[in-house]
């Protein structure tokens, strides 16, 4: 059995980055960039005005003051307009300012009388003028290698002009399950039977990461079907295999790949649930053996599949997100594991739900947050603990 830590590091060290490529912006969501990415035009890219109302200059406005309204300019052409002292142009919102004005007014505050406009307010020196360059220079960061497209990155990158950019190579991920137990949902149901909820759960899981699930299989404990089903799994960038890989007689999936020639470089972590972890390696496919039981394969799947996918996918940064929260009970460890507790974040603070064990799917799945009470810890109520966000 190895710690935990060393299995995430012997994992992400085996995932290889798939190769990058250029796609179109309305397809880069989720993606992660392969560069790091500059400012090549301020934002704004040009004085603007803020409002609709009147471009003036601030020094020959106090309240009260009557303008000559000298020309127009809405948003899109420039019409290179200038004005003077006693002036004001009329103005829209997005409009380039005019040469000589340094503030608008806006049009609520003003009162038109034919050529002419009164200001009803006192004006300030540069007042709803949105300065070149005051959001963002040129030549600055705006995107990390690494960093995951949000759609407001994509506005960013739109507003900078690009139509592609660079991401992170895609990931083929087949699923299977195993055991004789099993049952596809929609069929019956016989005694001593369950539905394969795994598949669905695992299925998901990668698609959250952005991973393209190519397969998903059931097979049941029995050598032939299996070596046929991992052999055709192990075309894929990754496989995910759940159960099966524990000590037991049908637990047969550990023996299957070592036929197929794969190395077993990972089984056994020092993981509460999910400590029948294995993680291999066949031809280019990278291969985790997943306990059955659905918490452990929740788990397991965060805390090691996940990451790795994030990485062959081109994420810096492939960990959950954390949080800090105000514990509400008291949390002993006395085991000899690391216990991942399920709990709900709730107003900032953290409060374990369900029954803690391995089976316990309706409770998993009220959660939203996990707790890592590390072996021989003791936590007390009202401590923060930084919890992973899921
Ligand atoms: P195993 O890891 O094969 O020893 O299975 C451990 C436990 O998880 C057993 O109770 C199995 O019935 C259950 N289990 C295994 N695979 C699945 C699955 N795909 N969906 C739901 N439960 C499963
Ligand atoms: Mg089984």
């Amino acid at each position: 059995m190895i710690s935990e830590e060393e299995a995430r590091n012997r994992v992400l060290e085996a995932a290889r980055t798939t190769p990058e490529r250029t796609v179109p912006l309305s397809k880069a969501l989720d993606c992660f960039s392969a560069r790091e990415v500059v400012a090549l035009l301020a934002l704004p890219t040009f004085d603007n005005s803020a409002m609709d109302g009147y471009a003036v200059v601030a020094s020959s406005c106090a309240k009260g003051a009557r303008l000559r309204v000298i020309g127009e300019q809405p948003a899109g052409r420039d019409r290179q307009l200038r004005i003077s002292p006693g002036e004001a142009v009329r103005i829209f919102t997005g409009a380039p300012i005019p040469a000589g004005a340094d503030a608008i007014v806006m049009q609520e505050d003003t009162t038109r009388e034919g050529s002419e406009v009164v200001v009803n307010v006192d004006v300030d020196l540069g007042e709803f003028i949105r300065r070149r360059g005051a959001d963002l220079a040129e030549g600055q960061k705006i995107l990390e290698r690494g960093e995951q497209i949000r759609p407001t990155t994509i506005a960013l990158l739109a507003s900078q002009g690009f139509t592609d950019m660079t991401v992170g190579g895609e990931v083929n991920a087949a699923i299977l399950s195993t055991g004789d137990e099993l049952v596809t949902p929609g069929k019956k149901l016989d005694q001593g039977q369950i539905y394969d909820s795994n598949s669905m759960l695992l299925q998901a899981l990668m698609q959250g990461c952005g991973a393209s699930v190519t397969s998903v299989e059931h097979c049941p404990d029995q050598r032939e079907p299996l070596f046929k089903a991992i052999r055709r799994g192990i075309t894929n960038h990754v496989l995910v295999i759940t159960g099966g890989v524990s000590v037991g007689e049908h637990d047969l999936v550990q023996t299957t790949l070592r036929t197929l020639g794969a190395s077993i470089d990972i089984w056994r972590v020092a993981i509460k649930p999910g400590k029948p972890f294995l993680f291999g390696q066949a031809n280019e496919c990278a291969v985790f053996g997943l306990p059955g039981n659905p918490v452990s394969a929740f788990v397991t799947f965060l805390q090691f599949v996940r990451p790795a996918v994030l990485k062959m996918m081109g994420a810096g940064e492939p960990s959950l997100r954390t949080m800090p929260a105000r514990l509400t009970v008291d949390l002993v460890n006395e085991g000899d594991r690391p216990h991942y507790v399920r709990g709900k974040i709730e107003n900032g603070a953290f409060v374990p739900i369900g029954r803690q064990e391995s089976h316990a799917l309706f409770g998993l799945n009220r959660s939203n947050a996990l707790l890592r009470v590390a072996a021989g810890e003791s936590l007390k109520s009202g401590e923060i603990v930084d919890v992973q966000l899921w």
